[in-house]
C-alpha cells in the first residue's frame, strides 16, 4: 500500500504559518516513507473560495519547495458527493431536519440552561412522512444530518495523541449539507479519502472531533479509514494562541528576508523532540521524520528563532542558489567574502556596495592620517597578486610599530568607510589595488 498523505486548504484565504506547517509534514511524512503527497483544494464553498488564493496557495508551496504528487479540486466532484450521499440517504445514515437556525438555538440555551451538554436531539428522526410533507409545504428545505451510530463505539490510535475514545452518544449528529444544497467540509472529505486512497491524514488538533465523526462515515461507506496524525496548535513565543500567527503567511516571511529553507528547518521540528537545526537539504530532516516524535503541548513558534535559523541558512547558501538575488556585477567570490556578514541575502546588495564603492570618508584623527598616508604609500608597493591584506598590515606593523585595533581599524575605516564588516583578507581583493589606493589617498 502506497503511503498518500494529503494538504487539503479551503482557498478562502492565503496560508498563515500554521497551514504551512501542516502542509510541510504532510510532504515530508509522504517523502520519508517511498509515498505520494497530493494537494487537495477544499473549494466546496463557492461563495468564499477564490481563483487568487488557489493561485497562492501553489506558490506558497512552491517557495517551501513542496511538489504535489497530484492536484485535486472538490468543486470537480460535486457528482461523486451526491452519488455517494444518496447511498447514504437510501440506508438510513443521513437524515432531512427542518429545524431553523432560530430554533436550534432555542433548543441548545434550554439545554445549557439545564446544565445538559448541548446534544441535537434527533427530533428530525421522529417526524412522520405527513410532518415531513407538511414542511416541505411550508416551503421549508431540509438541512441534512449523518446519523451517528450509538451504538458503535469511537476509537482510533492516534499517531501523535495516542489512543482516542469518543462516546458518540454525547456527539450531535453532523450537519452533512446545507438546506441549499451545498457541502459542508466533513462529508465530501471523506469520499475524497476514500477514492483518492489516502492512507494518512494530518492536521491540526482542531480537528479531532471532526474524526471522530468521520470515522463512521469511513464506516458506512464501507471502507476503512485511514490513520490520524492530529498535531498540537501552534502558539506565539508568548506562550499564547496569537493572532498574529493567523495573519503570517509566505509573503511576510519573504519580504523579511527569510529563506523558504530556514522557515522549513524550523517547522519540521518544532513541537517534537528533535532539536532545531539549520538543515538546508530537506532530505536530512525528512530523514528522521516520525510522528511518535511530536509532542502533545502547543509548539512555539518564535520569530527571534526563526531570523537566528535564517542567518546560519544564508551562511551556507552557495552563490550560484541565490546568484539571481545578487546585485548586478557581484561575484561568487564577492558572495563568498561577504556572506559571513549576512543574515538576510538582500544585505548583501549593502556589502557590495562598499566593494565598488564610493564610500563615506572617515573622521580621522591628525595621527590616524598620518599612518593612512604611510598605508597609501605601503599599498602602492606590495604585491597584490596574493593575499594583500595581509602584505599591507604586516608592512605598516613593521614600519609603524602598531598593532591590533590601532593597526586595522583605520585601515577598515579609510577602506570601507565603516568599523565593522567581512573579513578584510577577503574583501581587499575585491576592493582591488586601484580603489583601495585612491580611498586611503582620500583619508591620508
Ligand atoms: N479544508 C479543511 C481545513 O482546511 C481540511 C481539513 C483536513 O485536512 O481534513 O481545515
Amino acid at each position: 500500500m502506497t503511503v498518500t498523505a494529503r494538504f487539503a486548504p479551503s482557498p478562502t484565504g492565503t496560508l498563515h504559518v500554521g497551514n504551512l506547517r501542516t502542509a510541510l509534514h504532510n510532504w515530508m511524512f509522504a517523502r520519508a516513507n517511498g509515498g505520494r503527497f497530493l494537494l487537495r483544494i477544499d473549494d466546496t464553498d463557492r461563495a468564499r473560495s477564490e481563483e487568487r488564493h488557489v493561485d497562492s496557495i501553489r506558490a506558497d508551496l512552491a517557495w517551501l519547495g513542496l511538489v504535489p504528487d497530484g492536484e485535486e479540486r472538490q468543486s470537480s466532484r460535486f457528482d461523486r458527493y451526491e452519488a455517494r450521499f444518496a447511498e447514504l440517504v437510501a440506508a438510513g445514515r443521513v437524515y432531512p431536519a427542518y429545524e431553523t437556525a432560530q430554533e436550534l438555538e432555542l433548543k441548545r440555551k434550554v439545554l445549557l440552561g439545564r446544565g445538559l451538554p448541548p446534544v441535537y436531539d434527533r427530533a428530525a428522526l421522529a417526524l412522520s412522512d405527513a410532518e415531513r410533507a407538511a414542511f416541505e409545504a411550508e416551503g421549508r428545505a431540509p438541512h441534512w444530518r449523518f446519523r451517528l451510530d450509538h451504538d458503535a463505539g469511537i476509537e482510533w490510535d492516534d499517531l501523535v495523541r495516542g489512543h482516542q475514545r469518543f462516546d458518540p452518544k454525547t456527539m450531535s449528529d453532523p450537519v452533512v449539507r446545507r438546506a441549499d444544497g451545498s457541502w459542508l467540509y466533513l462529508f465530501p472529505s471523506v469520499v475524497d479519502d476514500v477514492d483518492m486512497a489516502i492512507t494518512h491524514v494530518v492536521r491540526g488538533e482542531d480537528h479531532v472531533s471532526n474524526t471522530a465523526t468521520q470515522l463512521q462515515m469511513f464506516d458506512a461507506l464501507g471502507s476503512g479509514s485511514p490513520a490520524f496524525a492530529h498535531e498540537a496548535l501552534l502558539t506565539g513565543s508568548e506562550g499564547k494562541l496569537s493572532k498574529r500567527l493567523g495573519s503570517l503567511g509566505v509573503d511576510h516571511f519573504r519580504d523579511a528576508g527569510i529563506e523558504p529553507q530556514a522557515l522549513v528547518a524550523l517547522l519540521a521540528r518544532i513541537g517534537t523532540s528533535d532539536p532545531v537545526e539549520p538543515h538546508v537539504d530537506p532530505a536530512l530532516l525528512i530523514a528522521g521524520f516520525d510522528f511518535a516524535r511530536f509532542g502533545r503541548a502547543p509548539a512555539r513558534f518564535d520569530e527571534v528563532e526563526l531570523a537566528q535559523l535564517n542567518t546560519r541558512i544564508v551562511h551556507q547558501l552557495g552563490f550560484d542558489a541565490v546568484a539571481a538575488r545578487l546585485p548586478d556585477g557581484m561575484t561568487p567570490e564577492g558572495w563568498d567574502a561577504i556572506r559571513p556578514n549576512l543574515s538576510t541575502i538582500s544585505e548583501a546588495a549593502d556589502w557590495w556596495h562598499v566593494v565598488e564603492g564610493p564610500v563615506d570618508a572617515a573622521d580621522m584623527s591628525d595621527e590616524d592620517r598620518a599612518y593612512l598616508g604611510q598605508a597609501a604609500e605601503a599599498a602602492a608597493a606590495i604585491d597584490w597578486s596574493g593575499d594583500p591584506w595581509h602584505a599591507l598590515t604586516g608592512a605598516l606593523k613593521e614600519a609603524t610599530g602598531r598593532k591590533g585595533k590601532a593597526l586595522f581599524l583605520p585601515l577598515r575605516l579609510a577602506l570601507t568607510g565603516r568599523a565593522h564588516g567581512p573579513d578584510m583578507a577577503a574583501l581587499l581583493p575585491l576592493i582591488g589595488k586601484d580603489r583601495a589606493l585612491a580611498r586611503l589617498a582620500a583619508v591620508g
